[in-house]
């Protein structure tokens, strides 16, 4: 049996792909050893399998949205290119009362405000992180729910909130559900992390499955970038709910057209990949359990930061929120200065802002972080 041209030139990646976790490697070789697959384009709205299964992973095999065949998933690059599609779409074909705005949550994901203000909608902050208690302003947050305007456009974080890693309850979420609903605002759900939050896939996409329930107007933006670990393969997908399926063709149809004038067809091998992997059950088990190991290990990182910091260090300061807090990122609560202080004495590399990457701890350099963590705040 003959190498295709294909699999030799793929065959350079293998020392690069041995690197990378097992499952992915075993979806990668069979997808690097069949033989009928070509470089032929994929449909606009992308690689049916994958764009199908990525709408069941987010919403719920059972998901009425999906059954009831209301929702319309489009393969995107990315997380990043499904906010982009999604704010695309909702500046053609939202009814804008006025200007259109998307309210942000203060802060967020700095790419937020340059991908709406590109499509011509301008962000407005609400309430999000309250620094006195490292913690939700869920007050802030309901009364700026309440105060909007009828019809508003809200991002949501689905779950790990970036940059703050900061997330409502289950009950804090059914009450932003409740008052969403009553003042008929749309959920532009960004989901960038599921799995990642409490290593439980369904856990993770609980939010979202809830407002669905509950009938709130809403899209979800997908990424596989990290839960996948496929970042530069740029996989994910936009799935948009509707109240009917006639009003979902007609969502598929202004879709297909704004995603033919911006990539034509989205790209293959990462879709395939991800296909792969979530129609088999032996490699989605496979990948659940890598979610589980990768989000575990994060919240190990959690538990043993906020043990050396309290019992070891006694270092001066409440530390609960590094337990309360969830996902790839923390917000320590430290100023810009101790920030500083810390990139520059201690060559510890953190945002401003007092962000840091949870999963840039390990067991090796836990103890350094913590001790110049205690030395900048005393
Ligand atoms: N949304 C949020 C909240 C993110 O944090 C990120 C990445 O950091 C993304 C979307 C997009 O990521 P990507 O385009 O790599 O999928």
């Amino acid at each position: 049996m003959s190498l295709s041209l294909l699999q030799i030139a793929y065959s350079s990646l293998l020392p690069h792909i041995k690197r990378t976790p097992m499952r992915k490697n075993e979806a990668t070789r069979i997808l690097l050893s069949d033989e009928t697959l070509d470089h032929e384009y994929l449909p606009i709205t992308g690689l049916a399998s994958f764009t199908s299964a990525a709408a069941k992973l987010i919403l719920g095999p059972t998901s009425p949205a999906v059954q009831e065949q209301r929702t319309v998933s489009v393969q995107t690059i990315s997380g990043t290119g499904a906010n982009h599609l999604g704010a695309l779409f909702l500046s053609r074909f939202y009814k804008w009362d006025g200007a259109p705005k998307i309210w942000l949550s203060n802060p967020t994901w700095a790419n937020h405000h340059a991908i709406f203000k590109n499509v011509g909608i301008q962000p407005v902050d609400y309430p999000y992180y309250d620094p006195k208690t490292i913690g939700l302003d869920y007050d802030g947050f309901i009364s700026a729910l309440q105060t909007a305007p009828e019809r508003s456009v809200f991002l949501l974080h689905a779950c790990a909130h970036n940059p703050t890693g900061v997330d409502p309850t289950q009950e804090q979420w059914k009450s932003v559900a409740e008052v969403m609903a009553v003042k008929k605002h749309y959920a532009f759900f960004d989901s960038a992390y599921q799995g990642f939050a409490s290593g439980g896939l369904d856990k993770d996409a609980w939010a979202v499955r809830y407002f669905v329930e509950r009938g709130v107007a809403l899209l979800i933006c997908q990424s596989f970038a990290k839960n996948a670990g496929l970042y530069g393969e740029r996989v994910g997908a936009l799935h948009i709910v509707s109240p009917t399926r006639e009003a979902a063709d007609r969502v598929k149809s202004q879709l297909s057209v704004l995603q033919r004038s911006e990539i034509s067809n989205p790209p293959t091998y990462g879709a395939r990949l991800v296909s792969l992997i979530l129609n088999d059950d032996v490699l989605f088990d496979e990948w659940k359990k890598d979610i589980q190991t990768m989000s575990g290990r994060i919240i190990d990182m959690r538990k043993e930061l906020f043990r050396i910091l309290t019992e070891e260090l006694k270092t001066p300061g409440n530390w609960d929120h590094i337990m309360n807090q969830i996902g790839m990122f923390s917000f320590t609560g430290i100023n810009p200065e101790q920030s500083k202080a810390l990139v520059e004495k201690g060559h510890i590399y953190l945002t401003a802002n007092g962000r840091i990457s949870m999963a840039g701890l390990n067991t090796h350099n836990i103890r350094y972080f913590a001790e110049n963590l205690d030395k900048v705040v005393r």
